[in-house]
């Protein structure tokens, strides 16, 4: 691991004690409506953001928020590379600032969706994102992200507020997500990745993780 990634670290045991749990499709009204603000951090948050955790890893996913586990509070998690330094975290009760004017390009790329197994689509976002918010101790917490760090940052603050990534598209490219998503759904058991055993380590992305990958 990255000494530069390590202040990324939430702390070890986290990710350890979680258990996947199944990951809600897009359909679930809990998906499609603004979730509840975070305002108690006690031990049901830290089993929640354990269990998401485990649920991502076993999902080979680099982002997963509460409404993907059924649950409505503003929370996600994330364990994302970008120029191959992994960056992983907990935010509850996100404030997205995405950069405005001259500052705004945007930057083009593959994008999915854990509540959408197997289907991508090109998606054009801000290349850079930063997230304020607070751990599931309550503490402040500041992530800034380029590249795919940046895309997933703003996929996951997205899903807290109801927003799921095809509602940014386009009719046409929308409709040819939701039907590949449809081909492949038979691949993809009702309580996936429940019940699978947890990957030994979280993947990156497809390949190198230096670009064009899959947000979750
Ligand atoms: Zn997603």
């Amino acid at each position: 691991m990255d000494e530069s990634a390590r202040e990324d670290q939430p702390a070890e045991d986290t990710t350890l004690t979680g258990t996947p749990r199944p990951i809600t499709r897009w359909g679930e009204p809990v998906m499609h409506r603004p979730c509840r603000p975070v305002d108690s951090f006690d031990e049901e948050l830290r089993t929640l953001v354990a269990d998401m955790f485990a649920t991502m890893n076993a999902a080979d996913g680099v982002g997963l928020a509460a409404n993907q586990v059924g649950v409505d509070l503003q929370v996600f998690v994330f364990d994302c590379a970008d120029d191959g330094v992994r960056h992983r975290g907990v935010v509850c009760n996100p404030r997205l600032e995405l950069p405005e004017g001259r500052d705004r390009t945007l930057a083009e790329s593959e994008e999915g969706c854990l509540s959408l197994p197997g289907a991508f689509a090109e998606l054009a976002r801000p290349d850079t994102a930063t997230v304020h918010g607070v751990d599931h101790t309550g503490a402040p917490v500041t992530y800034t992200g380029t590249g795919f760090l940046a895309r997933c940052l703003q996929h996951e603050s997205d899903h807290l507020q109801g927003v799921v990534f095809g509602d940014r598209l386009p009719g046409r490219l929308r409709k040819r997500l939701l039907k590949e998503a449809a081909e492949l759904a038979d691949d993809y058991a009702a309580d996936w990745p429940a019940g699978q055993p947890p990957s030994g380590s979280p993947q990156s992305m497809e390949g190198d993780g230096s670009g064009g990958g899959h947000v979750q």
